[in-house]
């Protein structure tokens, strides 16, 4: 009773306020017999509904209008028709048609793809709202960067007065789901011509902007593929093995890198247009997964205000769709909010709202039944009203899903639009006030950087997520963080192997974490040289820069069990560049000049001499160079040696036949610092080849491989692109290729080995009449066959005759169990998990020419491994001893470690066993030389180059459990065949345009593939 006298005295209080400070409340929708109906578009609508509640009071009519054309102008049917798939280019069309009609429809190009096809953007709105749109935009802009208004929340409240917000939607990234173009073509429409008081609020509170197609190249594949299962009924179709030039599914995991055009085009549409949401859709979950809210781990780097704005969207969103009687729409689930690689978070850590639909699509325009699976159809706590077990869907059924979702949405956000923009301008001040609140005050990538190519790389990067770098014009100081004196356990058996726990390492943010044996560190200072780059966290932008640059770490007892996706990204260690994290905030003091292009520095130094040298610093510019000059002779030092008064490293180049003119350009171009010499350094060298490359692909998939195909053609690198069935077919590989590569494929040896099932008929991929988007990358009559036995017979021939075979992973394993490796084995992993984690090695074999250009501690991206054991027997077990672990001793006299004594007779010697680390092979005995049948020659013995860290020092960032399972382990090793060589890496050196890193590992391989044995240290037996 007391309550509700003071509940009263509240409710009393907040009615004398001239403006409700709650959210407004939406008016729901209500039908009006005034606005006129497309009775035959109507009548469709509910024809291609499998169930009357497959669909909402928004979307089971269609406005009449007699200016403006419905879908079917272009379609010739409604949106999600059975049967019915458009290309990219009919989408615009269509697009183009309402833009033409209406003058509340404008389109924008906003770029071209890989394959050179448009992307566009559609904004509709209002008429006033069109008419004040650069004006709007301006606001917005303001609004985006409170610098510009002295962070003044007066002067922000004042902008946001008449300002209407942006809400950017993003159509089918993700090929096979195949239903947004057309639910999207209808929203257009819809929101253009509905008179109902419920549209016309969405018209005239926001600017809708809608990317019909992200991924173009990819839609236009898919719909060949489905025409193609149209025009040939009862036969099976092709797997979409491409989508776009490089990569499928992964485009959406381009977010942080930014290597693909769709991320590129989207990302500048987004910075031009200031939107504040950026709400993707995908179709891989009954019947709508707004997985806004989704599951923990949320990314840390985030506003909290975000977090909040996730809720109340994604709840309203389905409590509103609850009301509609529509099943099967939830918001909480199995997707984890760590990783910024999805495309919709651009706006996550860019100050706007980032969403995500997965709606039901059948991959195709078939209407068909689907059965679910159990955890599929289960009531839960947050799916009160689940999908159907069994039920008759159609691609209408799942465009009234999306246009539904997105209808509620948007009306949401119209009737909230001042508190949404008023936190957009507070998620965007809190962003430019990081810098002194939560912190860094900076990240600083010094001056003197010894990569300053990966560092020009990773800048770039974030240039191009909108973040300003600086220069510093002299030198500062600041003061860094004192050591932890005890540091945490990072991962679960921290420490186990048992090795010297004082092997501290350099990370690359230059802050040692040697332990601190005394204890008590203090903070110290340091010193950077004027033309460091200091990446400033005052600035709106701060939290991509701050979410790229730091570390990440995912506990092994996190109640989130499968990570969605890669665990840790840490860009400086995977660039394998320095990037110093300051705290001290008199680091903005710093004297600094903006910088609008980075680029690294190339000069000649000493132009009259015609010889050069280059040092090696695994930067990739000396690969293209290699290329470059394809025909001159270059030699690499096969040790460290001073030249005209400079120090180079172990594979530096000795370039010769290049003219001073072309070097000179060469060197500004690739920003390479070269010195020329008039003699030779006295230093063992070798040739440095640009060696003829072949790029294996399946047909199975592309996806991973993809991402070293990009790679390549970004350094310059040429290659010939062959399947696996090339390779069946070629039995002397060696004619045409120096290396064969072989990336990751992401399925097991049999997979590779015996391709698709061979029953059922052919799958062509192809360029045809019928299929004329297909074959841009490669081209087969028939998807189906694989490797075969033939094939790895090939390529064990290609390296007995002295070929280079590069192998990764799952390749890697294939190549280990056809015996091309001999020595290496694959240990079963049994509790180890690694989920795309950032991953410490350590070098073994520096002289290696693999090693080139590298110092020690290098960072990689890996994935559960494998685990590689090396030697020098074949058909050994491993580097290590049966009978447990050597180091302990049996029971007996004495202490724990002394020797036993046999009681009642002369003391016998006991030889001494060698110490044999995990990533070594055991000695050979005299045992095994007695009848070496098994003993491999000591110059061709598996050489290991680089091995994972002790377990302590493993994790860089992600996670690792369970890591001593791969820890000390080789990671990237050179097996000899014959006259030729596997290599095989544990971990991906090249990784979605993230690892620049570990690239070098690639590219001295493969211009060094017949010079591998450099520096080799041959076994005396
Ligand atoms: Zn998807």
């Amino acid at each position: 009773m007391k309550n509700c006298v003071v509940l009263a005295l509240v409710v009393a209080g907040s009615l004398l306020q001239p403006f409700p400070l709650r959210a407004q409340q939406p008016q729901p929708f209500v039908r009006d017999p005034k606005v006129a109906i497309d009775e035959d578009y109507t009548k469709k609508i509910r024809e291609y509904t499998t169930q009357p509640f497959f669909t909402s009071p928004l979307v089971d009519y269609l406005p009449a209008s007699k200016t403006v054309p419905t879908p079917k102008a272009v379609l010739g049917d409604i949106a999600g028709a059975p049967g019915l798939l458009p290309y990219a280019e009919e989408v615009y069309q269509y697009m183009r048609m309402l833009e033409k009609a209406s003058p509340r429809v404008k389109v924008y190009s906003i770029g071209r793809t890989e394959e050179n096809r448009e992307m566009i953007a559609v904004a509709v709105t209002s008429e006033a709202n069109m008419a004040r749109l650069q004006q709007n935009g301006e606001r917005l802009a303001k609004l985006a960067d409170p610098r510009v208004i002295a962070m003044d929340d007066g002067q922000a409240e004042k902008l946001m007065e008449g300002t209407v917000p942006v809400y950017y939607i993003t159509g089918t990234i993700h090929s096979p789901e195949t239903g947004s173009p057309t639910a999207l073509m209808e929203l257009a429409y819809r929101l253009a011509v509905d008179d109902h008081e419920y549209i016309r609020s969405i018209r005239n509170n926001l600017i809708t902007l809608i990317t019909p197609v992200v991924e173009v190249d990819g839609r236009d594949k898919m719909v060949d593929v489905y025409r193609w299962h149209l025009a040939h009924p009862g036969r099976n179709w092709q797997p979409l093995v491409y989508w776009g030039k490089y990569v499928a599914h992964d485009n959406n995991r381009d977010a942080m890198g930014v290597t693909l055009k769709l991320t590129e085009n989207v990302l500048r549409a987004y910075m031009q247009w200031h939107p504040q949401v950026l709400h993707d859709l995908h179709e891989s979950v009954p019947y709508l997964y707004d997985n806004t809210v989704g599951d923990g781990p949320y990314n840390a780097w985030i506003d909290p205000i975000l977090a909040d704005e996730w809720e109340m969207i994604g709840w309203h969103n389905v409590s509103e769709m609850t009301k509609f009687g529509m099943p099967g729409v939830f918001t909480h689930g199995n997707f984890d909010t760590w990783s910024p690689g999805y495309l919709m978070f651009i706006a996550a850590l860019h100050n706007g709202i980032s969403r995500l639909y997965e709606t039901f699509g059948n991959a195709g325009a078939d209407t068909v039944e689907r059965t679910l699976s159990p955890n599929e159809y289960a009531r839960t706590w947050y799916k009160q009203n689940p999908p159907l077990a069994k039920t008759v869907w159609s691609q209408r059924n799942n465009n009234n899903y999306q246009q539904t979702g997105l209808l509620t949405s948007l009306h949401y956000f119209a009737a909230n639009g001042r508190l949404f923009l008023r936190n957009f301008y507070l998620k965007s001040k809190r962003s430019v006030l990081k810098a002194r609140t939560e912190g860094p005050a900076a990240y600083v990538l010094p001056g003197d950087e010894s990569r300053p190519g990966a560092q020009t790389e990773l800048l770039r990067v974030l240039q191009k997520q909108g973040v300003e770098i600086v220069r510093a014009t002299a030198e500062f100081t600041v003061t860094l963080p004192a050591k932890k004196s005890t540091p945490r356990p990072r991962t679960t058996d921290d420490g186990r192997d048992g090795q010297d726990r004082r092997d501290g390492q350099d990370r690359r943010d230059g802050q040692d974490r040697r332990d601190g044996q005394d204890g008590r560190d203090k903070p110290t200072t340091r010193t950077f040289p004027a033309g460091s780059y200091i990446v400033r966290m005052d600035q709106p932008y701060s939290r991509i820069a701050d979410s790229l640059l730091d570390y990440q770490y995912w506990s092994p007892n996190d109640p989130q069990r499968t990570p969605y996706d890669d665990t840790g990204w840490t860009f400086p260690e995977l660039f394998n560049v320095q990037a110093v994290r300051v705290l001290d905030a008199t680091v903005l003091d710093a004297p600094a000049e903006k910088v609008s292009d980075v680029r690294a520095k190339g000069s000649v130094i000493a132009q009259s001499a015609t010889m050069f040298l280059v040092n090696h610093n695994a930067d990739v510019a000396l690969v293209t160079l290699r290329y470059r000059f394809k025909d001159a002779a270059i030699d690499a030092a096969e040790e460290p040696f001073d030249a005209a008064g400079r120090k180079f490293g172990r594979g530096s180049f000795i370039v010769k036949n290049v003219s001073s003119a072309d070097m000179q350009t060469a060197a500004a171009d690739l920003g390479l610092q070269v010195t020329a010499v008039p003699l030779p350094p006295s230093v063992k060298t070798h040739p440095v080849r640009a060696a003829r490359v072949a790029l294996l692909h399946t047909w199975v998939t592309t996806q991973t491989e993809g991402w070293w195909r990009q790679a390549f053609d970004l350094a310059k690198v040429p290659f010939t692109y062959i399947s696996t069935q090339d390779v069946a077919k070629n039995d002397n590989l060696n004619a045409t290729f120096d290396v064969v590569i072989f990336p990751p494929v992401g399925r097991s040896t049999d997979v590779i080995v015996n391709g698709m099932p061979m029953w059922g008929n052919p799958l062509p991929w192809k360029k045809t009449g019928e299929t004329p988007n297909l074959g841009s990358e490669d081209e087969t009559d028939d998807m189906r066959p694989g490797l075969g036995w033939v094939g790895v017979a090939h390529l064990q021939d290609f390296v007995r005759r002295g070929g280079l075979l590069i192998t990764v992973m799952d390749t890697a394993d294939l190549a280990i169990t056809a015996g091309l490796t001999p020595g290496v084995t694959i240990a079963p992993r049994q509790r180890l998990r690694i989920v795309g984690s950032v991953i410490r090695s350590k070098m073994v074999d520096a002289t290696s020419p693999i090693a080139y250009g590298y110092t020690d501690n290098l960072a990689v991206w890996c994935d559960n491994g494998p685990i590689f054991n090396v030697s020098n027997v074949l058909g050994g077990r491993a580097g290590r001893r049966l009978g447990g672990d050597e180091t302990t001793r049996p029971t007996g006299r004495g202490t724990a470690d002394d020797p036993d004594v046999p009681q009642g007779r002369a003391g016998a010697e006991i030889p001494d066993e060698p110490r044999v680390e995990a990533w070594q092979a055991a000695p050979v005995t005299d045992e095994q030389l007695r009848n070496g049948i098994n003993v491999i020659p000591p110059q061709a013995r598996p050489r290991v180059v680089l091995r994972y860290a002790d377990s302590r020092d493993l994790l860089v960032s992600g996670l690792v459990e369970n890591g001593s399972e791969i820890a000390q382990h080789a990671a990237v090793v050179d097996a000899t065949l014959d006259k030729g060589h596997v290599v095989a890496f544990s971990n991906n050196p090249i990784w979605r345009g993230e690892t620049l890193g570990s690239y070098f590992l690639v590219f001295n391989a493969i211009m060094n593939f017949d010079a591998l044995d450099a520096g080799r240290k041959v076994d005396e037996k």
